[in-house]
Protein backbone atom coordinates (compact mmCIF):
# COMPACT_ATOMS: atom_id res chain seq x y z
CA UNK A 1 0.00 0.00 0.00
CA UNK A 2 1.25 3.64 -1.25
CA UNK A 3 2.03 5.65 1.97
CA UNK A 4 0.09 8.69 2.41
CA UNK A 5 2.88 10.43 4.61
CA UNK A 6 3.60 13.65 2.90
CA UNK A 7 7.41 13.67 4.47
CA UNK A 8 8.58 10.84 2.92
CA UNK A 9 12.31 10.76 2.07
CA UNK A 10 11.54 11.28 -1.73
CA UNK A 11 9.45 14.45 -1.23
CA UNK A 12 11.99 15.67 1.05
CA UNK A 13 14.75 15.21 -1.28
CA UNK A 14 12.88 16.48 -4.39
CA UNK A 15 12.14 19.49 -2.36
CA UNK A 16 15.48 20.03 -1.29
CA UNK A 17 16.94 19.33 -5.08
CA UNK A 18 14.44 21.83 -6.20
CA UNK A 19 14.86 24.79 -3.73
CA UNK A 20 18.69 23.88 -4.81
CA UNK A 21 18.11 24.20 -8.46
CA UNK A 22 15.73 27.25 -8.00
CA UNK A 23 18.34 29.43 -6.16
CA UNK A 24 21.10 28.61 -8.37
CA UNK A 25 18.57 29.44 -11.68
CA UNK A 26 17.71 32.88 -9.70
CA UNK A 27 21.85 33.32 -9.09
CA UNK A 28 22.66 32.55 -12.48
CA UNK A 29 20.19 34.73 -14.31
CA UNK A 30 20.02 37.36 -11.69
CA UNK A 31 23.47 37.83 -10.33
CA UNK A 32 25.68 40.99 -11.01
CA UNK A 33 28.61 38.50 -11.37
CA UNK A 34 27.73 36.83 -14.12
CA UNK A 35 30.65 35.18 -14.65
CA UNK A 36 31.20 33.88 -11.07
CA UNK A 37 27.56 32.74 -11.25
CA UNK A 38 28.66 30.78 -14.74
CA UNK A 39 31.68 29.21 -12.72
CA UNK A 40 29.21 27.74 -10.03
CA UNK A 41 26.81 26.53 -12.35
CA UNK A 42 29.56 24.70 -14.23
CA UNK A 43 31.03 22.66 -10.84
CA UNK A 44 28.09 22.74 -8.76
CA UNK A 45 25.22 23.03 -10.34
CA UNK A 46 25.30 21.03 -13.65
CA UNK A 47 26.28 18.11 -11.60
CA UNK A 48 23.62 18.32 -9.07
CA UNK A 49 21.00 19.48 -11.97
CA UNK A 50 22.76 16.00 -14.08
CA UNK A 51 22.10 13.55 -10.90
CA UNK A 52 18.60 15.17 -10.20
CA UNK A 53 17.82 14.59 -14.38
CA UNK A 54 18.66 10.88 -13.55
CA UNK A 55 16.84 10.77 -11.15
CA UNK A 56 13.44 11.68 -12.66
CA UNK A 57 14.21 10.15 -15.95
CA UNK A 58 13.95 7.12 -13.97
CA UNK A 59 11.33 8.25 -12.39
CA UNK A 60 9.83 8.60 -15.76
CA UNK A 61 10.48 5.22 -17.12
CA UNK A 62 9.22 3.51 -13.88
CA UNK A 63 5.71 5.18 -14.08
CA UNK A 64 5.41 6.39 -17.83
CA UNK A 65 4.95 9.43 -19.33
CA UNK A 66 0.87 9.38 -19.14
CA UNK A 67 1.11 7.58 -15.04
CA UNK A 68 3.59 11.30 -15.05
CA UNK A 69 0.59 13.18 -16.36
CA UNK A 70 -1.91 11.21 -13.47
CA UNK A 71 0.62 11.93 -10.95
CA UNK A 72 1.09 15.76 -12.09
CA UNK A 73 -2.65 16.20 -11.40
CA UNK A 74 -2.73 14.16 -8.34
CA UNK A 75 0.72 14.89 -6.20
CA UNK A 76 2.43 18.13 -5.71
CA UNK A 77 6.00 16.08 -5.78
CA UNK A 78 5.20 15.20 -9.53
CA UNK A 79 4.60 19.05 -9.91
CA UNK A 80 7.65 20.06 -8.36
CA UNK A 81 9.58 17.16 -10.61
CA UNK A 82 8.10 18.34 -14.06
CA UNK A 83 9.32 21.84 -13.15
CA UNK A 84 12.22 20.71 -12.42
CA UNK A 85 12.74 19.06 -15.70
CA UNK A 86 11.50 22.42 -17.37
CA UNK A 87 13.98 24.52 -15.22
CA UNK A 88 16.71 22.00 -16.18
CA UNK A 89 16.00 21.86 -19.79
CA UNK A 90 16.25 25.48 -20.07
CA UNK A 91 19.35 25.79 -17.99
CA UNK A 92 21.15 23.40 -20.16
CA UNK A 93 19.94 24.63 -23.48
CA UNK A 94 22.51 28.03 -22.55
CA UNK A 95 26.03 27.66 -21.37
CA UNK A 96 27.12 31.33 -21.26
CA UNK A 97 26.31 33.83 -19.04
CA UNK A 98 24.66 37.08 -19.62
CA UNK A 99 25.89 40.41 -20.44
CA UNK A 100 24.58 43.56 -17.95
CA UNK A 101 26.39 46.17 -17.05
CA UNK A 102 29.08 45.90 -14.53
CA UNK A 103 29.27 48.51 -11.47
CA UNK A 104 33.08 48.95 -11.71
CA UNK A 105 33.53 52.31 -11.84
CA UNK A 106 35.26 53.84 -15.02
CA UNK A 107 39.37 52.78 -14.50
CA UNK A 108 41.88 55.14 -17.22
CA UNK A 109 42.65 52.59 -19.67
CA UNK A 110 46.17 53.21 -20.69
CA UNK A 111 46.29 50.91 -23.49
CA UNK A 112 43.31 51.69 -25.09
CA UNK A 113 44.15 54.51 -28.47
CA UNK A 114 42.39 55.12 -31.61
CA UNK A 115 45.30 56.64 -32.91
CA UNK A 116 48.72 54.24 -31.87
CA UNK A 117 48.47 50.58 -33.69
CA UNK A 118 51.83 49.31 -32.07
CA UNK A 119 51.35 45.60 -30.98
CA UNK A 120 50.85 45.17 -27.27
CA UNK A 121 52.13 42.93 -24.81
CA UNK A 122 50.51 43.34 -21.65
CA UNK A 123 50.49 40.84 -18.65
CA UNK A 124 46.90 39.45 -17.89
CA UNK A 125 47.63 41.30 -14.25
CA UNK A 126 47.90 44.55 -16.17
CA UNK A 127 44.71 43.83 -18.18
CA UNK A 128 42.91 42.82 -14.91
CA UNK A 129 43.99 46.56 -13.52
CA UNK A 130 42.79 48.13 -16.27
CA UNK A 131 39.67 46.14 -17.78
CA UNK A 132 35.97 45.62 -16.55
CA UNK A 133 35.61 41.97 -15.12
CA UNK A 134 33.40 41.10 -17.83
CA UNK A 135 35.74 42.78 -20.59
CA UNK A 136 38.54 40.80 -19.06
CA UNK A 137 37.02 37.57 -18.60
CA UNK A 138 35.73 37.48 -22.60
CA UNK A 139 39.38 39.19 -23.65
CA UNK A 140 41.62 37.47 -21.23
CA UNK A 141 39.87 33.91 -20.24
CA UNK A 142 37.54 33.23 -23.51
CA UNK A 143 34.50 33.31 -21.95
CA UNK A 144 31.57 33.54 -23.96
CA UNK A 145 28.23 35.88 -23.53
CA UNK A 146 25.22 34.72 -23.25
CA UNK A 147 23.38 34.13 -26.93
CA UNK A 148 20.76 37.16 -27.16
CA UNK A 149 22.21 39.17 -24.56
CA UNK A 150 24.53 41.38 -25.73
CA UNK A 151 24.59 44.87 -26.98
CA UNK A 152 25.27 44.93 -30.15
CA UNK A 153 23.95 41.28 -31.61
CA UNK A 154 20.91 43.00 -33.91
CA UNK A 155 22.40 46.35 -34.13
CA UNK A 156 21.91 48.01 -37.39
CA UNK A 157 23.22 51.10 -36.49
CA UNK A 158 26.25 52.25 -38.85
CA UNK A 159 29.55 53.19 -37.62
CA UNK A 160 32.86 51.54 -36.41
CA UNK A 161 32.98 48.76 -33.86
CA UNK A 162 36.15 48.88 -31.74
CA UNK A 163 38.26 46.25 -29.39
CA UNK A 164 36.86 47.46 -26.01
CA UNK A 165 40.52 46.69 -24.80
CA UNK A 166 42.83 48.25 -26.74
CA UNK A 167 40.59 50.47 -29.09
CA UNK A 168 41.89 48.85 -32.40
CA UNK A 169 39.66 49.02 -35.41
CA UNK A 170 38.01 45.48 -36.18
CA UNK A 171 34.90 45.43 -38.14
CA UNK A 172 32.77 48.22 -39.98
CA UNK A 173 28.73 48.00 -39.66
CA UNK A 174 28.82 47.52 -43.54
CA UNK A 175 30.27 44.46 -42.51
CA UNK A 176 28.11 43.42 -40.26
CA UNK A 177 24.74 41.02 -41.40
CA UNK A 178 21.60 39.50 -39.21
CA UNK A 179 22.49 36.46 -38.38
CA UNK A 180 19.96 34.30 -36.07
CA UNK A 181 22.78 33.08 -34.27
CA UNK A 182 22.64 35.69 -30.88
CA UNK A 183 25.36 37.27 -31.32
CA UNK A 184 27.28 40.28 -33.75
CA UNK A 185 27.76 38.77 -36.76
CA UNK A 186 30.28 40.36 -39.68
CA UNK A 187 31.55 39.00 -42.60
CA UNK A 188 34.65 40.62 -43.13
CA UNK A 189 36.80 42.57 -40.83
CA UNK A 190 38.36 46.26 -41.30
CA UNK A 191 41.52 44.81 -42.59
CA UNK A 192 43.11 41.38 -42.96
CA UNK A 193 45.58 42.28 -39.59
CA UNK A 194 42.16 43.47 -37.87
CA UNK A 195 41.92 40.46 -36.53
CA UNK A 196 44.43 36.91 -35.72
CA UNK A 197 43.20 33.74 -35.60
CA UNK A 198 44.20 30.01 -33.62
CA UNK A 199 43.28 27.07 -33.41
CA UNK A 200 40.21 26.08 -30.66
CA UNK A 201 39.81 22.80 -29.68
CA UNK A 202 37.92 22.99 -26.27
CA UNK A 203 34.76 21.78 -25.46
CA UNK A 204 35.50 19.04 -27.52
CA UNK A 205 34.73 21.45 -30.62
CA UNK A 206 36.97 22.37 -33.52
CA UNK A 207 36.99 25.91 -34.11
CA UNK A 208 38.87 28.88 -35.07
CA UNK A 209 39.18 31.61 -32.33
CA UNK A 210 39.26 35.70 -33.52
CA UNK A 211 41.47 37.38 -31.77
CA UNK A 212 42.00 41.38 -31.77
CA UNK A 213 45.24 41.50 -34.02
CA UNK A 214 46.72 44.49 -32.00
CA UNK A 215 46.21 43.24 -28.38
CA UNK A 216 45.70 39.65 -28.84
CA UNK A 217 41.75 39.47 -27.22
CA UNK A 218 39.46 37.46 -27.96
CA UNK A 219 36.66 38.16 -29.24
CA UNK A 220 34.95 34.99 -30.68
CA UNK A 221 35.11 32.49 -33.47
CA UNK A 222 34.88 32.77 -37.15
CA UNK A 223 32.90 29.82 -39.60
CA UNK A 224 32.03 29.31 -42.70
CA UNK A 225 28.32 30.02 -42.78
CA UNK A 226 28.46 33.61 -44.01
CA UNK A 227 26.99 35.67 -46.62
CA UNK A 228 28.84 36.20 -49.89
CA UNK A 229 31.27 37.83 -50.63
CA UNK A 230 33.44 35.69 -48.25
CA UNK A 231 31.02 33.50 -46.95
CA UNK A 232 32.32 33.74 -43.31
CA UNK A 233 31.04 34.76 -40.27
CA UNK A 234 32.71 36.37 -37.25
CA UNK A 235 30.79 35.26 -34.46
CA UNK A 236 31.56 37.65 -31.89
CA UNK A 237 30.91 38.91 -28.45
CA UNK A 238 29.47 42.39 -27.98
CA UNK A 239 30.98 42.65 -24.06
CA UNK A 240 34.88 42.55 -26.40
CA UNK A 241 33.54 46.05 -28.78
CA UNK A 242 32.90 48.81 -28.35
CA UNK A 243 31.03 51.07 -31.29
CA UNK A 244 31.49 54.42 -32.54
CA UNK A 245 28.56 56.00 -34.60
CA UNK A 246 29.28 57.05 -37.64
ZN1 LIG B 1 42.47 44.84 -28.89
Amino acid sequence: MRSNKILTWKSITTVILFLTFLSGTLFYYLSPWPIVADRVIMLFCRPLYFITSCIILKHVVKHQLISMVRLLLKRKSALVNTLLVFGISMLFSNCSFSQKKSNMAEVKNQFYSKQDTSKLKVSDDEWKKVLDPMVYSVAREKATERAFTGQYWNSTESGLYRCKACGNPLFRSDGKFESSCGWPSFFEPVSPTSVKYASDKTYGMDRVEVMCGRCDAHLGHIFDDGPPPTYKRFCINSVIIDFEKK
